[in-house]
């Protein structure tokens, strides 16, 4: 060990994998959850037999998941599903896969033949600017049409946010930053499918997802405490020690020293532990929004039963078309199971959490049947009251949030939000911690 201590807060995926990281560069961790289960957002149960999964529904096997895989001995529970399943969307009263490959662009029935002109003459188009929403810029470089019929609904249904909220600057400068490389964003995508660069395959694990914190959890037992909610996080003072401990994590069972602090935690929890140490930025950390939402989780039978081919990840719903559902997630279909999720909410309409969970199981259902054709039974609703980070013009108090050294932000706000990301992120502040 090298002798310094690497203070956590959360113990969800990002926490997890990062004390999994720094015990291997041998940088010794105490890891602090609040709760008594670990995973945070990610959690998996059944109910009445069937796994339903209350934050994520799948992860794509990147390197670094595939690396965590062998890592925890997992790989005799993880699920696959088929690859290279399209995501579709729901447009026009049908369902139609993504056309994301030069043959499905040509062939696709959800755009108009205007619209994919519109589309083709991208790369003639004035380049992204920061100060445009996503709506805008969407809709000015490949049309209104495959806007709100396709882009919107698929770039607005990771956030469950409206892409006309969301400025450029803060939501897609990933994207910003490929057009600025390849010229233009069609050359970005078009050399994506051309290169084979697919995504890898969408996993899950037999008991679900949380699975993969919980072996997490159980490998590094020894620095991990659940049921243990950091209350404050405070300057060490009065100890004469160069080089020592610099900050201390209180909890109800006292105080832990340590040289570095991350913190994993949801903005207005962030801004709590922070009242004391970074008093300037609380204010800021607590105007970041999240997007409430409500998933109905469904019995169906879409092979027997369905009107659509089951071979797919789900779908998003087009703007234009008249439903409450932002999307669904066919786990059954991916992971061989019996349970289909269905999102509804979000920053279009937060108002729906307002009906009680029989109404929000009862319009899922009936708008699930309408898309698929497949009577489907209601297994269980939840919440999430602030559920994803929205990504819009709050995020500009991002930018008056500053840390003292020593104390970082690790977090789905502050970087991208999927999971792999969230342990790409890990990975490297690992391996930094370590050198510094
Ligand atoms: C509904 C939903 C669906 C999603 N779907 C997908 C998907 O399909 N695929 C995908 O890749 N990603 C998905 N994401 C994104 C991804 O799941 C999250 O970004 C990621 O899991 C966040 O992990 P985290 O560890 O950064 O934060 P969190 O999971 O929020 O973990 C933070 C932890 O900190 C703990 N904590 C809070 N306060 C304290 C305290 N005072 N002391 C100690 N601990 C504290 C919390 O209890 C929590 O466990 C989804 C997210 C949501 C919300």
């Amino acid at each position: 060990m090298t002798g310094k201590t690497v203070g956590i807060v959360g113990g969800g995926i990002t926490g997890l994998a990062l004390a999994h990281y720094l015990d291997r560069h041998d940088v010794d961790v105490a890891l602090f959850e609040a709760t008594p289960d670990p995973g945070g957002v990610i959690r998996s149960g059944r109910v009445d037999g069937s796994v339903v999964e209350w934050g994520p529904q799948r992860v794509r096997r990147t390197d670094r998941i595939d690396g965590l895989i062998g890592d925890l001995d997992l790989e005799s529970e993880v699920r696959t599903a088929a690859p290279d399943l399209p995501v579709c969307v729901y447009a026009d009263g049908d369902l139609h896969p993504a056309p994301f490959s030069p043959s499905a662009f040509a062939s696709t029935d959800l755009l108009s033949a205007e619209a994919k002109r519109e589309v083709l003459a991208e790369p003639f188009t004035e380049p992204a600017s920061p100060d445009e929403t996503a709506a805008e810029l969407f809709a000015r470089k490949f049309g209104a049409e495959t806007y709100r019929k396709l882009l919107g609904p698929l770039f607005g249904g990771i956030y469950g946010s409206d892409p006309a909220e969301m400025p450029v600057g803060h939501a897609l400068s990933g994207l910003v930053a490929l057009e600025r490389r390849d010229g233009s964003l069609l050359k970005t995508a078009i050399g994506r499918t051309a290169g084979g660069r697919d995504a890898p395959p969408a996993i899950s694990f037999d008991d679900g997802l949380q699975r993969l914190p919980e072996a997490l959890a159980d490998a590094h037992a020894d620095a991990v405490r659940l049921g243990t909610p950091v209350t404050a996080v405070r300057e060490r003072v009065g100890v004469d020690e160069p080089g020592g401990p610099t900050y201390e994590l209180e909890t109800a069972e006292g105080s832990t020293a340590v040289e570095q602090v991350v913190l994993t935690t949801r903005a207005d929890l962030t801004a709590d532990l922070l009242a004391d140490l970074a008093s300037a930025s609380v204010g800021s950390l607590r105007e970041l929004t999240y997007n409430p939402f409500a998933t109905a989780y469904l019995r169906a039978d879409l092979e027997g039963e369905g009107e659509v081919d089951p071979a797919a990840l789900g779908y998003q719903v087009g703007f234009d078309a008249d439903l409450r559902t932002l999307g669904a997630s066919w786990n059954a279909s991916m992971f061989d199971r019996d349970v289909y999720s269905v999102f509804l909410g979000g920053m279009h309409d937060p108002e729906v959490l307002d009906e009680s969970d029989d109404r929000i199981g009862e319009i899922a259902a009936a708008e699930f049947e309408t898309v698929t054709g497949a009577p489907a039974e209601v297994v269980d609703v939840h919440r999430l009251e602030r559920g994803f980070p929205a990504y819009d013009d709050s995020w500009a108090a991002l930018d008056r949030v500053d840390t003292p050294t020593g104390v970082r932000l690790a977090t789905n706000y502050t970087a991208r939000m999927g999971v792999p990301s969230r342990i790409r992120e890990a990975a490297s502040l690992a391996e930094e911690l370590a050198d510094s």
